[in-house]
């Protein structure tokens, strides 16, 4: 086993040197040649019955060889024997409750709040015939019931940067599977299988892409929970596209070089920030008494570079006023993104259940990108200090218009 950073450039190109090339090779076929269909036909029924492989790939829904480089690659960052790549973070989602709820006949989950607002809203819409109870780490044993399949968790949590103890979680759980969404931690951070979780799930949007420019979700896991993982995406069709499984692949290079550099960011942001006169609090892992159960250098390796803000001032007026943060969703890429949760990301999250688990009105969650931090705080300074202060003057498409016309 390499380290960290080896794994991170070398995981999941093992056979690269045999085809002889360099770069991952993307395969685009949606369907492959057998010219003997009786052995096509075992191939097809390997991957029915949950292989990672077979033969031949048969049909691009059930194996594609550039996505299985993706997953073969993360499973090593994760330390698990095997993932499996979806569509995107949500597609992911919705595979691991049904497979550990829908395929088991456990139709009851526990989870625990915040989480990202589309989990909390698939968890809570019933489309999945699942019954959700919402509780607190401390309180998982009491929530779970003979019909529970599933315990949902995310640490740090989306978007207030709640730590909670995954063993520990783990343990209250008893025989019940755990997912640990380590969107927010990435496997440079954090490895939650080591303690006990039965899925490590992450929307690969965020920082395994990196970039801004793919969408996709992968589960980390054992094979024996891989397996039905793989049924399940061969019959719901939630598969990744090989373009995307290669940007992510490509993202994994420089992940924990991305990661530690925005963290050092974070770090010098969220204190600078708490000191700021119009910000009320700041949440980030590296703060004084954010972490009293000391997860940060035990359970996590840094605190990570996604921090929330609470703005003394309408913080919709807040975000206008930045010129150099990104105004949008997402997070984990290269430039640094804003939003406002419960206008965007946790609009669904009804708005009782959204402030009794640590996400208020006035919360803005920022991921930290990798620009130079004294220009971050010059833009975050100004745009906090009041409306005196230089303004982003917003393009129309009114004057968009006008332009276009004028030429
Ligand atoms: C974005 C996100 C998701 C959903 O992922 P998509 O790729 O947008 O479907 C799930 N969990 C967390 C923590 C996220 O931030």
């Amino acid at each position: 086993m390499t380290r960290l950073r080896t794994t991170a450039v070398h995981g999941g190109r093992d056979d690269l040197a045999d085809l002889g090339v360099h770069a991952l090779p993307i395969d685009l076929s949606t369907t492959y040649p057998v010219p003997d269909q009786a052995e096509g036909g075992h191939a097809l029924q390997a991957f029915a019955d949950g292989a990672a492989h077979a033969g031949s790939p048969v049909y691009a829904r059930l194996h594609n060889p550039t996505v299985a480089r993706f997953e073969r690659a993360l499973a090593a960052l994760e330390g698990t024997s095997a993932a499996v790549a979806f569509g995107s973070g949500m597609a992911a989602v919705t595979a691991v409750v049904q497979a550990a709820c829908v395929l088991t006949g456990k139709p009851h989950v526990v989870a625990v709040r915040p989480l990202y607002g589309g989990t909390d809203h698939l968890l809570s819409s019933g489309l999945l015939g699942v019954r959700t109870t919402y509780t607190t780490a401390d309180r998982v044993a009491d929530a779970v019931t003979p019909d529970t399949g599933l315990v949902v968790v995310e640490t740090p949590a989306n978007p207030n940067l709640d730590l909670l103890d995954v063993a520990a979680v783990v343990a209250r759980a008893g025989d019940v599977p755990v997912v640990v969404d380590n969107t927010f931690a990435t496997p440079v951070l954090q490895n939650p299988a080591a303690l006990g979780a039965a899925y490590v799930l992450h929307s690969g949007t965020k920082y395994l892409g990196g970039h801004g420019d793919v969408l996709g979700g992968v589960v980390a896991c054992a094979e024996e929970h891989a397996g039905p993982l793989r049924q399940v995406r061969i019959v719901t069709g939630a598969v990744l596209h090989p373009l995307g499984g290669y940007l992510m692949h490509r993202g994994l290079a420089t992940l924990p070089l991305r990661v530690e550099a925005a963290q050092r960011g974070a770090v010098e942001l969220a204190r600078r920030l708490a000191g700021h006169p119009g910000v009320e609090f700041v949440r980030h892992p590296s703060l004084p008494g954010a972490d009293p159960a000391g997860l940060v250098g035990t359970q996590m390796r840094g605190p990570g570079a996604v921090l929330a803000l609470a703005t003394r001032e309408d913080p919709v007026a807040v975000v206008r006023r930045l010129a150099l943060v990104t105004p949008a969703v997402s997070l984990g890429s290269v430039d640094t993104l804003i939003e406002h949760p419960a206008a965007l990301t946790h609009r669904l999250v009804p708005g009782e259940a959204r402030e009794a688990s640590g996400v208020p009105a006035n919360l803005l969650r920022l991921s930290v990108g990798l620009e130079d931090v004294e220009d971050l705080w010059d833009d975050l300074d100004q745009a906090l200090s009041g409306p005196r202060a230089m303004r982003r003057t917003p393009s129309s498409p009114r004057g968009a218009r006008e332009l276009v016309e004028t030429h």
